[in-house]
Order: structure tokens, then sequence, then C-alpha cells
């Protein structure tokens, strides 16, 4: 029998061992080399574009020579004003595509012995360069669609006779919300965020392609689909496939997008729910590349992200 992909060395390219091994320098180098590889990693002024500066290597930093303005290699990427280390931020990085479930940041924060508030929000400087390889993202083929809903749990009661029916939308906490998936057959996956099911099908509009086969359940706000697409649909409560129509590869998101919530990250505030269901849609459509070129394409997706308007100064607000 063939052997795992996962249990393969193909799938073992770069380790925490090589990242410490290395030194601060080549760390830094290969910053430079992500940020400006259209230049073999020699600076590009971000201001007036001119390619040449001096350098104040002492500082790290750069002087353009055309309008002056300083700069250095993070200068204007997510990454912008870091105080960690290089080498750090790549450990970081390296540690972060390493957990298949996701990564807590105290995990982090005590593996790479910095504060939980800049762990976290390292973590989700980095969810925001993944979602940056989904922006205008358009699905074809077969493309399998399902919600899944998530959050807004209420505690029962002790007692038996005072507890109420969870069922009932009255007792509900109105904080629950709607994952919705939307995933090539062998293909990419692009996540969105909901009330309810039904509520999805403009944004089914704006990302799948009218040429596109949707697989989706029985569930009646999938009606709407019929009217623009090719539609397939599977009737879960009978069977979970119907004649090559199926959302397997939507529920196998889901069953990653649970575990990362009940065994990392235990409870996902509301507001950032969308940055974990994009997070666990990169980690679905990139489970089969080795974890070397992950952490590549997670750093070189970073130098290409803007300065982030949510998690730059978060704590200083
Ligand atoms: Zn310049």
């Amino acid at each position: 029998m063939a052997q795992h992909f996962l249990l393969s060395t193909k799938a073992r390219t770069l380790s925490l061992k090589q990242v410490f091994r290395m030194s601060e320098d080549e760390a830094y180098g290969l910053f430079c080399d992500m940020r400006w590889h259209e230049n073999d990693g020699e600076p590009i002024c971000p201001r007036c574009g001119c390619s040449e500066a001096y350098h104040i290597s002492t500082r790290r930093k750069f002087k353009c020579v055309a309008c002056h303005h300083q700069f250095s290699v993070t200068s204007g990427t997510i990454f912008a004003s870091r105080k960690m280390s290089f080498g750090d931020l790549l450990a970081a990085i390296v540690i972060f595509v390493n957990g298949a479930k996701g990564i807590a940041a105290l995990q982090l924060s005590r593996d790479l012995d910095c504060q939980y508030k800049t762990a976290f929000v390292l973590t989700h400087k980095l969810r925001e360069a993944m979602a940056q390889e989904q922006k205008g993202r358009e699905l074809t083929g077969i493309v399998e669609i399902d919600g899944c809903y998530l959050g807004g749990y209420v505690k029962p009661e002790n007692k038996k006779e005072d507890r109420k029916d969870l069922r009932l939308s009255v007792n509900r906490s109105g904080k629950r919300q709607c994952v919705v998936i939307m995933r090539e057959r062998g293909g990419k996956s692009l996540p969105f965020i909901v009330r309810h099911e039904g509520d999805a099908v403009p944004y089914v509009r704006g990302h799948v392609g009218t040429l596109a086969t949707i697989h989706a359940d029985e569930g009646t706000g999938w009606d709407a689909l019929h009217a623009g697409w090719d539609t397939r649909r599977v009737n879960h409560s009978v069977q979970f496939m119907d004649k090559g129509a199926c959302t397997n590869q939507a529920e196998s998101y889901f069953s990653r997008l649970r575990r990362m919530e009940s065994g990392t990250h235990h409870h996902i505030a509301g507001p950032y729910l969308f940055a974990y269901a994009g997070e666990c849609s990169w980690r679905e459509d990139n489970r089969r590349v080795d974890n070397g070129s992950q952490a590549m394409m997670v750093a070189d997706a970073a130098m290409g992200t803007p300065v982030s308007r949510t998690w730059k100064g978060y704590w200083q607000r």
C-alpha cells in the first residue's frame, strides 16, 4: 500500500530545528528575498518604486536614493513595526502551519516565550495574510456547498425543571452564526459567514461561475440555487451520496473547523469567526502541500499583505 503523503518525508521539508539553526541574518535575508523577489532581494522603495537605496546595515534599514524615504523590509506589510526578531517570526510561521487544527495563541506564546497578546495578534495577522490568497476567488467545475452553525452556546440550567427548550429560537442567544463553505471538487474553497444558510445565495452568485455544477444537501435554503446553476441535491436523511451528488468535501472542511474549535480554540468569538473559517479553508486547500512550502506561502503572503487595519496597534486602543 502506498504511504500516506503526510507520513512521507516529502511532507516534512522545514523544521523548527532548521529555523533555530539559522542565524538572524539568514532569516532576515529570507524575508528580503520574499519581499523583493523581482529584484533578487535588493530593496525597492515602497514610496517611489526606485530600486536604488543606501543600506543602513546597523539598523537593517534602507534610505531611498531618489526620495530619501527610510524603510525596512517589513515597512508597509502586515509585519510593519514588528518587535520580534526575524528568526522568531519565521519560527512562529512554522509552528502555525504545522498545527493541522490551528494553533492556540497561548501555546505559541509559550513556544516562543512572548506575551500572549503578541502571539494573539501575530496569529491573526497570519490569518489575514492567508485570506489575501482567497480574495476575488471564483469557483468553477463541481462546487459543493454546505452550511454549519457555530457559536452562541447557551448553558443549560442546573435543575431539570428550570431547563429551557434550546431548540426554540426564543431561548437561544441570537449569536449563532452560519459558516457556509463553497468548495470545488479537487480544488479551492471559499468560506463566508451569514445568519442563516439561505442568506448565502447572493454570495454564491458573486463567487461561483454560472457554468459550475452545484451540489448541495436537502436544506430548503438551497432551493433558490436551481434558478442560477445546474444544481444536484442529496438528501442526507436518506443517503450521503446520490448518483455522484454529495457534499462530502464540504463536510470534511466542517470536520476540521469543528475540531479547530473543540480541540484548539475552545471558543471562537463571533467577530473573529470569519478569520478562523478562512484559516481552516487555507489549511484544507493546502493539506497536501509540504510544510516548508506552506510556511513560505504564508510568509510570502504576509510580505504582500498591507498593514492591517484591524490588528495594527491593537492593544494600544
Ligand atoms: Zn523612494
